[in-house]
């Protein structure tokens, strides 16, 4: 075989190249490996938009998972995790503005205006 670091043809059953001392055994063992999309990144940072709460659980998880598959997803999931963090202060403020408002003209509201 040879090695992939220098591409010089050496023993199949060598484990560290005898040539530029890189070792070989680990690179045949991660070969098989499959290269896994890092999903819960993409779905936290999608759903960072619809439903936030859900969106941010995800893009932790996802940010968590980011070196199981090499890193994979992993800015995905912090833009997840910054876009939901907004969306949730933005939907806090939003609510909070809208019971603002009810406290402040709830009483000028026509009382019982539904019963005929
Ligand atoms: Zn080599």
């Amino acid at each position: 075989m040879f090695c992939s670091n220098c591409g010089s043809q050496i023993d199949d059953r060598a484990v560290i190249c005898p040539r530029c001392g890189v070792p070989v055994r680990p690179l045949v063992a991660t070969e098989p490996e499959r290269k896994e999309v890092n999903t819960l990144a993409i779905i936290g940072f999608v759903f960072s938009f619809v439903f936030t709460i859900v969106g941010l659980v995800c893009s932790i998880i996802g940010y968590r998972n980011a070196p199981r598959y090499g890193g994979s997803g992993k800015g995905l999931a912090l833009a997840g995790i910054i876009l939901s963090s907004i969306s949730i202060v933005l939907e806090i403020l939003f609510i909070a503005y809208c019971l603002m408002l009810l406290f402040m003209y709830g009483g000028m509201l026509p009382s019982g205006g539904g019963v005929i």
